[in-house]
């Protein structure tokens, strides 16, 4: 996906700085936080949505929230915090790469809009 800015960025080749990397995931901060943490966790490999997983990936989907939790704790969340996956036009997805945000640092009131 030689047109998917987060396929770009998981590559490196954005100069974006990692808070966390290993062989599957990558873990950044948004560039519009709505938050006083607000990090982005996508997989490496393009999945374009939430919508697009398969029982092959649920290995893949429980390592990414364990590096959430863990990212949380190193980010001092521990009054709580929210993950979010927008998927598709109605949820709000406009970046078509399967991320989820991390957000805290702040009361998070619901619902959303
Ligand atoms: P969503 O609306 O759920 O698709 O979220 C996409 C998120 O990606 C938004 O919060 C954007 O601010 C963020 N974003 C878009 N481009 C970049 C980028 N180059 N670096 C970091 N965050 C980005």
């Amino acid at each position: 996906m030689s047109e998917c800015i987060f396929c770009k960025i998981a590559a490196g080749e954005m100069g974006t700085e990692f808070l966390y990397e290993d062989d599957q995931v990558v873990a950044f901060r948004d560039l519009n936080p709505v938050a006083p943490v607000h990090i982005l966790v996508i997989p490496k490999r393009h999945i374009p949505s939430a919508n697009d997983l398969t029982e092959d990936d649920n290995d893949l989907i429980g390592h990414i929230f364990g590096v959430i939790r863990n990212l949380a704790q190193k980010e001092n969340l521990d009054q709580g915090f929210r993950i979010v996956n927008n998927s598709g036009r109605e949820g709000g997805q406009t970046v078509q790469h399967l991320h989820f945000h991390l957000l805290g640092g702040r009361q998070l009131h619901w619902p959303p809009g």
